[in-house]
């Protein structure tokens, strides 16, 4: 019996609706049937295909199979020393798997018989050696049983490596899974599924941010959602309650479908944008300007009277281009974008990569992510990609207004080698008779050390970037794709507010400007905290924008400011958050309706 087998067997069937409450992640209501995602490390989904599909869909098969044949050899021939002997025995044979006639042939039969797509046969047709191999007495050829996982794992990477992408999801799907990642949600998001539900992932998690960005509604933190529902099941995602119903009554989704309409034409009150100047009640200008990861997005932001982008995250290129873009893919994107913002500019931050992002699967994986080689550490170890990518961004520069962003700075000594590495570049490109623009150097703020020693790097940059998605993260020590943690996430913690206040500081002090980014900015609730510490540039997720402009035109500077004197002596985010509200329900319930912060769980002493 397959692994999938089993479960379809221990999952109950649920007849009566049935209402889960969850955390919402990215607003909005849908309704449609369930598609659950199944894997921990990598991501798949069982798809019906057309008769007419199959042939393509072999094809697509025994290209990975051949790619994954080419690593195996690749990685399996000992070059000087670099790869021991037994590594070599062991890729040695997980190439006799994979080469296999019987194993493939059983893939291929499945794809055929069961008209499936190739990831699907993939893993049901291993899960059921891995479950034979699990049930041998010899303890040695038992354990065999991992080479088969890592030969499917591999397989799989393959096939969403190959160029060809799988077929699509079918029509109104509610994706369910344990967490997504980013890439494979870029991929999903292609066949335009109707909402996201997960057990993992917190507000500031990649996906979820993209999720907003594509108006996607999204819900988080439902424990074993996986057990409780199986593909094909109908559910109303409603996540503006932070609710999940599972086979609705006919009465239930008669309200649902009117009050996603309903939704719809709210938000649309918001979109009306006048082409002038953002400025409070007082009359500081305000500047709002785009994240962005794919550069499509930069329309809308537009229409929503976008000050050019704060942030573009370079690595979903990465993802888009299955690997490093090459340098001219890399100027023709760069170009693209920056000439479609014009004066306002845009800034690109470096490849914000970890190293489980990175394709290769031979590498170890890390047991701290978050805290290991990623970001400028890995451009640091790739120093060639990294090279390539300055140097893209110096041609794209070319009579456009383009920054470069350095993330995860820790403190100047990375700024310092950046910008030698920088210089080298331009003069390469000098020397070729390349031309080469004028590019702006920022730091990204989000470690603690690079708060603490924001002085030193104020004075080598021209601009900084505040992510308190990172430094919230970082200074108070939670995990921020942890939903188990998520009560710890706490961006009103006296800790984040001295730290910005510090960073804002600093920059006043060298007259350079500071863009807060995190997506601390991009909230209505926040946002005007934000300003009353100093900031005055915000850079948002898209669909934030209409509503930040709308709240900040209709309060004050000084108003805002009167509310961080009050704040001074808060000692807990639980202090802070009241003050917060009773400041909001005195001065601006105009703009707030109802409770501004969720109501806190009762602690069990
Ligand atoms: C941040 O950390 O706040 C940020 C803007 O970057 P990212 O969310 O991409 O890590
Ligand atoms: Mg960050």
């Amino acid at each position: 019996m397959t692994a999938f087998e089993k479960k379809k067997q221990t999952s109950p069937t649920t007849k009566n609706e049935l209402r889960l409450n969850a955390h919402a992640v990215s607003r909005g209501v849908a309704i449609g049937k369930i598609i659950c995602l199944h894997g921990r490390k990598r991501q798949f989904y069982k798809i019906n295909l057309e008769t007419s599909q199959i042939e393509r869909e072999l094809r697509r098969l025994r290209a990975a199979v051949r790619l994954a044949a080419r690593q195996l050899i690749k990685i399996s021939t000992p070059k000087s020393g670099t790869i021991q002997e037994t590594k070599a025995n062991i890729f040695d044979a997980h190439l006799l798997i994979l080469q296999d006639k019987s194993l493939q042939t059983k893939i291929e039969d499945t794809v055929v018989e069961e008209k499936v797509n190739a990831e699907w046969a993939v893993k049901t047709v291993t899960d059921e050696y891995i479950a034979k191999y699990k049930t041998i007495p010899d303890e040695y050829l038992r354990e065999r049983y991992i080479d088969v996982e890592d030969v499917a794992d591999r397989i799989l990477t393959a096939l969403g490596g190959g160029g060809k992408s799988s077929p699509g999801l079918e029509k109104n799907v509610i994706i369910v899974a344990k967490e997504v990642k980013p890439s494979t949600f870029i991929e999903l998001m292609e066949s335009h599924p109707q909402a996201i539900i997960t057990e993992n992932g917190g507000w500031t998690s990649h996906t979820f941010i993209l999720a907003r960005e594509m108006n996607l509604p999204a819900v988080t933190g439902l424990k074993r959602i996986l057990r409780r529902v199986k593909t094909g099941d109908e559910a109303i995602v409603d996540a503006f309650e932070g609710r999940v119903i599972l086979n609705p009554i006919r009465e239930t989704l008669r309200k649902y479908r009117i009050s996603a309409s309903k939704f719809q034409a709210s938000e649309s009150a918001h979109l009306e944008i006048k082409n002038e100047k953002l400025k409070t009640l007082d009359g500081r200008e305000i500047k709002v300007r785009a994240n962005l990861d794919v550069s499509k997005g930069y329309v809308q932001a537009r229409r929503f009277g976008a000050d050019g982008i704060g942030l573009y995250r370079s690595e979903f290129l990465f993802n888009q281009f299955k690997g490093f873009p090459s340098e001219q893919e890399q100027v023709k994107a760069y170009g693209k974008i920056a000439r479609m913002v014009g004066e306002e500019g845009v800034r690109i931050r470096t490849f914000d990569l970890s190293v489980e992002q990175l394709a290769d699967e031979t590498e170890e994986r890390e047991k701290n992510p978050a805290l290991g080689l990623r970001a400028v550490r890995l451009s640091f170890s790739h120093l060639k990609e990294f090279r390539t990518q300055l140097r893209a961004i110096l041609q794209a520069s070319v009579e456009t207004n383009i920054s470069i962003v350095l993330p995860m700075i820790s403190d100047v000594s990375e700024i310092l080698r950046s910008k030698k590495i920088l210089e080298g570049e331009k003069e390469k490109l000098k020397r070729k008779k390349i031309v080469v623009g004028n590019v702006k150097l920022g730091a990204m703020i989000e470690v603690p050390s690079a708060v603490l020693t924001v002085n030193e790097i104020a004075s080598e940059v021209d601009f900084l970037c505040l992510g308190t998605n990172d430094l919230v993260q970082y200074l108070l020590a939670v995990d921020r794709d942890n939903e188990a943690v998520a009560d710890w996430f706490r961006t009103l913690h006296p800790s984040v507010l001295r730290s910005i206040k510090m960073v804002l500081k600093a920059a006043e002090e060298r007259e350079i400007p500071v863009i807060i980014c995190g997506e601390m900015a991009g909230s209505p609730v926040y946002a005007p905290i934000l300003l009353g510490l100093g900031a005055t540039e915000l850079s948002m997720n898209v669909n934030s924008i209409p509503r930040i402009r709308n709240v900040i035109s209709k309060i004050a500077l000084e108003e805002a400011q009167e509310m961080i004197v009050k704040l001074e002596n808060c000692r807990t985010a639980d202090e802070v958050e009241n003050a917060v509200s009773d400041f909001y329900k005195e001065k601006w319930s105009h703009l707030f309706s109802g409770e501004i912060f969720p109501p806190k769980k009762k602690l069990k002493n």
